[in-house]
């Protein structure tokens, strides 16, 4: 089972994995693979592999990508074998990726992946997530709120909505979700009794 989390920049993505990661110890963290350059407080590794445009395109055409797409002027992929990895380790890969790479999977998977889409409570509340995060300037909100509208439309072809208004509540129902999942026929492949 791999886990996608999709929705808009300032929904609170990054805010609900962190959270979600320290409380479901088989659930992992997928990290992809950036042409983008390191932010502070950010570490090779951890939140990225940091690449540039040329040992990006050294992986493409290693074939080294379950997926890849442009993201906000820069390239982002998810490795192949970072997956294979985390599967044969036991563990939930989580995937944090754009409704792009998130569709992509979603065809890629079936019902392997488990998609989940957090929507912001309002587009007001967007916005003041986004200023309030003091990240970008105002130019880089407004495109983003552009965005947004763009992304949403993505969502219908994920299997669950959260609405993150209150994050405790968000994550119980993400736990209910997955609980509910890992209880589904088809991740056994036996009967617990015969
Ligand atoms: P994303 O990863 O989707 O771009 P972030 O996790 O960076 O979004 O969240 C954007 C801002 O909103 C951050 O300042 C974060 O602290 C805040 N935030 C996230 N979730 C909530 C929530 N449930 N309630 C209030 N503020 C939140
Ligand atoms: P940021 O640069 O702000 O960390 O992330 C920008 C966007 O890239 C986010 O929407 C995130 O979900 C998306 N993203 C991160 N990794 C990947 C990836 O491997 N593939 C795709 N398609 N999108 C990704």
């Amino acid at each position: 089972m791999l886990l996608l989390i999709s929705g808009p920049s300032g929904a609170g993505k990054s805010t609900f994995t962190q959270a979600l990661l320290e409380s479901a110890e088989d659930v992992e963290f997928s990290v992809s693979t950036t042409t983008r350059k390191i932010r502070g407080g950010e570490e090779e590794g951890v939140q990225y592999n940091f690449v540039d445009d040329a040992e990006f395109d050294d992986l493409i055409a290693a074939d080294a990508f379950v997926e890849y797409a442009d993201v906000h002027k820069f390239r982002y992929g998810t490795r192949k074998e970072h997956i294979a990895k985390m599967v044969g380790a036991g563990k939930i890969p989580l995937l944090d990726l754009d409704v792009q790479g998130g569709h992509n999977v979603i065809d890629i998977y079936g019902d392997e992946l488990v998609s989940v889409f957090i929507y912001p409570p309002s587009w007001e509340v967007l916005e003041q997530r986004l200023r309030g995060r003091g990240t970008d300037s105002d130019e880089v909100i407004q495109t983003r709120m552009e965005n947004a509208r763009w992304e949403i439309s993505f969502a219908e072809k994920y299997d669950y909505f959260i609405l993150n208004d209150d994050l405790d509540k968000a994550l119980v129902k993400m736990k209910a979700i997955l609980i509910a999942e890992r209880c589904r026929r088809i991740r056994h492949s036996e009967f617990p009794l015969k």
